[in-house]
């Protein structure tokens, strides 16, 4: 089912995604660039607000989407992307935004995001990676730099970082996108190409926490660090090049689509709409079922077991 919406007569700006809640995010925070990019993308989808449906987990980027006109569902921690999935297979018009930080997707979130990418919802993962815990007082996060000193590991980190490019990648995803809100213009348009990418899209985007976050990460030098994935002349469907350029994540900023696949596979929804549409015809496995379940003796319902 695409995101697009042809049928929609009206226009929508930015400012039509902007909900009256005033952003609670400490001043300085990555985020506000972020929902600030997220408004630009849905305008140039047009998408009316309330065809939208934007989840998000627990962490102070999972505040977004009451920042957004979208319907919004604050969930629990790391579990945005079963219950976006869900939301999808029940109404698969909707366009379904999921957003949270880097602890809610890779920590305690982790184990859902390869059983996302390899059912291929049409949905876009957005991962505020700031590499701390924020709205908990600076503990080390999945992806903290190994050395970083937190309120959790005062002599610094004695381990690696989890890589997300490099993880999703592995998975099979077949859009990896890494964006900063250094570069709000190059961020929203990487936000509206996963929207409109058929299949799960993720984007990783490095949304600095002024308050906890590594001070060689800050907003302030984020723009002189930035390498476009473009004007290094990558070519997005080599998937093994972007393997080898996500090994540089936590050193060079590149920012651009790593992975698109130019063929990608059908959308688990898609797939279910099909398999509900077999098994509804008269001589269906459903059909045969339901008659052996009535010549057993039983009322024709299905039993488990
Ligand atoms: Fe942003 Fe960090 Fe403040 Fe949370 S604690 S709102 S991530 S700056």
């Amino acid at each position: 089912m695409s995101n697009e919406c042809p049928l929609s007569p009206e226009v929508f700006t930015a400012k039509d995604y902007r909900s009256s809640l005033k952003p609670i995010w400490c001043p300085g925070c990555g985020d506000y660039g972020v929902v600030t990019a997220i408004y630009r993308a849905l305008a140039a989808i047009n998408r009316p607000p309330h065809e939208i449906a934007f989840i998000s987990g627990i962490g102070c980027s999972s505040r977004i989407p009451g920042y957004t006109t979208a319907y919004g569902f604050n969930t629990v921690h790391g579990r945005a992307l079963p219950i976006a999935q869900g939301i999808k297979m029940a109404n698969p018009d909707l366009l379904v935004l999921v957003a949270g930080g880097d602890g809610d997707g890779f920590s305690i979130g982790g184990g859902h995001v390869a059983h996302a990418i390899r059912r291929n919802p049409s949905l876009t993962y957005i991962v505020m990676d700031n590499q701390i815990y924020g709205l908990t007082k600076g503990q080390l996060s999945p992806t903290s730099p190994r050395g970083l000193k937190t309120s959790s590991t005062q002599y610094g980190s004695m381990e690696d970082p989890v890589n997300p490019l490099l993880y999703v990648l592995a998975y099979g995803a077949s859009f990896v996108a890494q964006g900063a809100p250094g570069d709000m213009d190059g961020l929203a348009k990487l936000i509206e190409q996963a929207i409109r990418f058929p299949g799960f899209s993720f984007v990783n985007i490095q949304s600095p926490c002024i308050t906890y976050g590594d001070p060689e990460t800050q907003l302030k030098t984020q723009k002189a660090r930035i390498r476009k994935l473009e004007a290094e002349g990558h070519d997005p469907s080599n998937r093994l090049r972007a393997m080898e350029l996500a090994q540089e994540y936590g050193t060079t900023l590149y920012t651009g689509v790593f992975y698109q696949n130019p063929n990608p596979p059908p959308t688990y929804e898609s797939l279910i709409r099909a398999r509900q549409q077999a098994l509804q015809g008269a001589d269906s496995p459903l059909e045969d079922l339901l008659e052996k379940s009535a010549e057993n003796g039983g009322n024709g319902e299905l039993v488990a077991g």
